[in-house]
């Protein structure tokens, strides 16, 4: 059974968030959001959802998980749906529509927002070969809530600013040592200030030169790690509760070019900055996806990016229907119901 609506967002990220809201103003009635993940707020969710963000205007810092909050909130008035776990495999038109096929369900939209920021998002995996069986308990590529790691044997791996800004936050609740392949941290400065600051007060443990060699316990709780020395070749073990390795993250990127849209050599979309129009007729691309001259990619130029896609597609929403252009305080919110 093919679902139809006025408009299908592809990216439940904050731009795609962002843009249910601002069709929804223009009127779009039916709104479906897409996304390949499990859970809406992308990069902000997947990556970063306890980390302050400072640039988003009206709140002089908001955690990441709150802006997601937020926006899910504001989107709700319009009742969008959402088809998560839903990676798209196709898009292919239909008279002056498109259907979206995905791995669960086809949609049929006047209109498509891409959204889909670098791509869907996974973490590159620890290189041992137990791993799997810990991930999810032991084993932790991303920290969704730090109340669950208090006061607990937490070893981090990776010399990065995740590594780092992690070990940084947990040490206050718990015991930490950090293990590096290098002696040298790819850290912001203030962060390597703090860090070496944190170890000089044996707030935090590091060991270095050392990498991950073992995992010990009843799979997937973890109770030791074996590391290996890179200077001498020697093993030790430890006590651990939780590895959290941050070993980078890899973006899969959807082809849009199979089915005709427009990607530079890095695989962004083109569009028109005006209207982020793409080269297909009723398809849109907003975020961290679309491309222009002079683009940013931040949050903030993507809420702007949701704002002109949704004017650009009310005509394709009602055709030959003037569009009166007003205030949300003089206008009130549609009620997407009449
Ligand atoms: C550590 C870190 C800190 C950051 N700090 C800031 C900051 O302080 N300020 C700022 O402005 N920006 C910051 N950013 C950048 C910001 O997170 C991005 O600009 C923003 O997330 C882009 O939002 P988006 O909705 O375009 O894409 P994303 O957040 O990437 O969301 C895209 C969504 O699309 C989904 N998707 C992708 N492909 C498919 C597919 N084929 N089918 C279905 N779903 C798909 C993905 O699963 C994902 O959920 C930071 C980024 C990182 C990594």
């Amino acid at each position: 059974m093919t679902e139809s609506c006025d408009v299908a967002i592809i990216g439940a990220g904050p731009i795609g968030l962002f843009s249910a809201f601002t069709c929804g103003m223009m009127g779009a009635k039916s709104i479906y959001i897409i996304d390949a993940l499990p859970h809406i707020g992308g990069q902000c969710q997947a990556l970063y959802p306890e980390k302050p963000i400072y640039d988003i205007p009206a709140y002089p810092f908001i955690e990441a998980k709150d802006l997601v909050q937020n926006l899910y909130q504001q989107a709700q008035v319009f009742k969008p749906i959402y088809a998560l776990n839903q990676p798209i495999t196709c898009l292919k038109p239909a008279n002056s529509e498109w259907i979206i096929e995905t791995t669960a369900a086809h949609y049929q939209a006047k209109a498509i927002i891409l959204a889909t920021g670098s791509g869907q998002i996974c973490p590159n995996p620890l290189p041992l070969p137990e791993a799997k069986a810990y991930e999810g308990q032991g084993l932790l590529y991303s920290v969704s809530e730090k109340n669950a790691l208090l006061n607990q044997n937490i070893i981090i791996v990776g010399g990065g600013d995740s590594a780092l800004d992690w070990a940084l936050l947990l040490c206050k609740q718990s015991k930490v040592a950090l293990v590096h392949r290098r002696n040298q941290f790819r850290a912001h400065p203030n962060t390597l200030d703090k860090i070496y600051a944190a170890i000089a007060l044996g707030d935090i443990t590091l060991l270095e030169p050392y990498q991950l060699h073992r995992l010990i316990g009843p799979a997937p709780h973890l109770k030791m790690v074996e590391l290996q020395s890179l200077k001498d070749g020697g093993l030790i073990q430890i006590s651990a509760d939780r590895v959290l390795a941050f070993f980078g993250l890899s973006s899969q990127s959807t082809h849009f070019s199979d089915f005709g849209i427009d990607q530079d050599k890095q695989g962004q979309i083109i569009v028109n900055p005006a209207t982020c129009s793409t080269n297909l007729n009723g398809i849109f691309a907003i975020g961290d996806c679309a491309t222009y001259s002079g683009k940013l990619k931040l949050i903030v130029s993507g809420f702007s990016e949701a704002a002109s896609a949704s004017h650009a597609i009310y005509p394709l929403l009602y055709p030959g229907k003037p569009r009166k252009i007003g205030y949300s305080t003089t206008q009130g919110i549609p009620n997407p119901s009449l």
